[in-house]
């Protein structure tokens, strides 16, 4: 999907790529896992730095979970990277996976179909949190705040381009942000 609009992505798997990159997604998968692994390969700091530094930043299902300030459940413990709580599995279980159309704040044009697996919601959004896109009860499935964008659902699989384009804008942003430099490189030696 970042290819089809231009963008030069890679798929990270080294801390010191983090300095490389304008814009991170952490995507969909199973968020204990992708907890335990970016503690273990030593992400935690080094992300979190590059955030508060300005990089774009967006959770995607998983990824969401990962990235809020508190669970709902008991595990994984998230990283606090947007000030959102969220709870893990909300529609049900895999079977109950759906899709529904989301006006989406920021989007133009259609609604956006959007695709829900084992999908989390937020429960609750801090000051400055925007809630972007709503289920039918109100429920937000999608936030913003500054370049760190949040969504319960999977982006990549309807072929719609269009959050993805939005994300490019907030990444060019941080290209441009002169924190991004002043961000201490990750310490080759300390890997
Ligand atoms: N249910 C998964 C979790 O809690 C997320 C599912 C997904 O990313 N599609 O980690």
């Amino acid at each position: 999907m970042l290819r089809k609009i231009g963008i030069d992505a890679i798929e990270v798997r080294k801390v010191q790529q983090l300095s490389e990159i304008d814009g991170l997604i952490i995507p969909g998968g199973e968020s204990t896992t992708i907890v335990k692994l970016l503690t273990r390969f030593e992400f935690v700091d080094h992300l979190r730095e590059r955030v508060n530094c300005g990089m774009a930043l967006w959770g995607t299902c998983a990824g969401m979970i990962v990235i809020a300030r508190e669970l709902a459940d008991p595990y994984p413990i998230p990283l606090n990277l947007i000030d959102i709580s969220v709870a893990r599995n909300y529609f049900g279980r895999q079977v109950d996976s759906f899709e529904a159309e989301l006006h989406i704040e920021g989007i133009n044009g259609d609604p956006m179909r959007a695709v829900f697996i084992r999908a989390p919601i937020v429960q609750t959004v801090g000051e400055g949190v925007k809630q972007i896109a709503s289920t039918d009860d109100g429920q937000a499935v999608a936030v913003k705040k500054g370049r760190v964008l949040a969504t319960s659902f999977h982006p990549e699989l309807t072929g719609d381009t269009r959050l993805h384009t939005l994300f490019l804008k907030l990444a060019k942003e941080a290209q441009e942000d002169p924190r991004q430099n002043s961000s201490t490189a990750v310490n080759p030696s300390s890997i």
